[in-house]
């Protein structure tokens, strides 16, 4: 089978390159997946490059997502021919993952391909779409409704942004989008941001306690300074889903008087154990509520021997909307 293989160099630097290898070389578990499609998320520029301390072991196949048909199962819940979708579980990171013509998983770690989505649109949406529904989801769950507006999205032209953007259009909210690429604001008014905000208006961190009240929700992927401010213009009683980290692992700026003052709730949002049930109840809504015409236009299609460029792009910011990988 061929796959994306990430070695140590003599120079101890982490080296990717497409090869053929044995399938019996492939990790235990319960279930082996014929992979029609990946895709590539932040996590995966990392764990094909630098390792970002991600990677346990090498030699490494990168790719946390894939979907494709069960080829064989040890596990009563899946069949051959089963389509199935796996996220997370830290596959790609410390297990084998799906930059690869086969992988092997545990059957927990398996959603069946929900109804209204093949194999490739399951792709196109991927763990950067899963999560920025889960991040919707937990916004609704603490109340979030159209009737409050706007909603902010950050990292708007990154996976997660991207498709956070067409599903709070689509429910009908009205959304800003926070860009550093003022030449994607087209592309993100087409998937239904209605107000643009640059991203140098929230990049220097406040020192202020609060600021006006702005937005009724807020989908951020890249905390940072853009964070701190966010959290201080959130209207009263509202709340932000804390999504990634593209600007930095710190709030920077922060206070506790959003919390105190205005009753500002952050939700963190984690895909990689996100319990079977609600990825379930993920993955019905993407299929029921996500614009699939949308998704086709932030979709990029890539094969195994380009994700050794794409992955450094990713890790620079320079991705737009989603890459699906088809692996064979
Ligand atoms: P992408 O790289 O596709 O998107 C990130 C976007 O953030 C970029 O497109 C860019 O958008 C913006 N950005 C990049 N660098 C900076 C910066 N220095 N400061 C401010 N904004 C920046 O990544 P994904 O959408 O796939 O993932 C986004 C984040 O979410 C990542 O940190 C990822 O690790 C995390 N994540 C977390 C998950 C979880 O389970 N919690 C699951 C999936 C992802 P623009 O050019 O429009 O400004």
């Amino acid at each position: 089978m061929r796959a994306l293989l990430v070695e140590k160099s003599e120079d101890g630097a982490p080296q990717a390159s497409v090869q053929y290898i044995d399938e019996s070389r492939l990790p235990e578990g319960e279930v082996t997946v014929a992979v029609e499609y990946s895709t590539l998320n932040y996590k995966d520029g990392l764990c094909i490059g630098p390792g970002g301390g991600l990677v346990r072991n090498y030699p490494h196949v990168p790719g946390i997502d894939f979907a494709g048909t069960v080829e064989t199962s040890d596990d009563s819940r899946f069949r051959p021919g089963d389509k199935v979708v796996l996220t997370g579980w830290r596959v790609g990171e410390a297990h084998w993952g799906g930059y690869a013509q086969k992988a092997r998983v545990k059957a927990d770690w398996l959603v069946p391909l929900p109804d209204g989505l093949d194999t490739r649109q399951a792709m196109a949406v991927g763990t950067a779409g899963l999560t920025a529904m889960l991040a919707v989801m937990a916004l609704e769950d603490h109340g979030l409704t159209p009737e409050q507006a706007p909603v902010l999205v950050t990292g708007a032209s990154g996976g997660v942004g991207s498709v956070a953007i067409a599903l709070l259009a689509r429910l009908g909210h009205e959304v800003a989008a926070v860009t550093g690429r003022p030449e994607n604001a087209d592309y993100l008014k087409d998937l239904g941001a209605t107000e643009i905000v640059a991203r140098d208006e929230l990049a220097e961190p406040s020192r202020k306690p609060l600021e006006g009240e702005r937005w009724s929700g807020c989908v951020d992927a890249v905390a940072g300074a853009i964070l701190g401010r966010a959290l201080k213009q959130m209207k009263y009683g509202t709340s932000v889903a804390a999504v990634g980290l593209a600007g930095g692992a710190a709030i920077e700026g922060a206070l506790i008087t959003p919390f105190l003052l205005r009753g500002v709730n952050l939700l963190g949002i984690d895909s990689v154990l996100q319990p079977y049930d609600n990825r379930r109840r993920a993955w019905d809504r993407i299929a029921r509520d996500l614009p699939l015409e949308k998704l086709e236009t932030m979709v990029e299609t890539a094969r195994l021997e380009d994700l050794p460029e794409l992955g450094a792009r990713i890790l620079k910011g320079q991705v737009k909307g989603r890459v699906i990988v088809d692996v064979n």
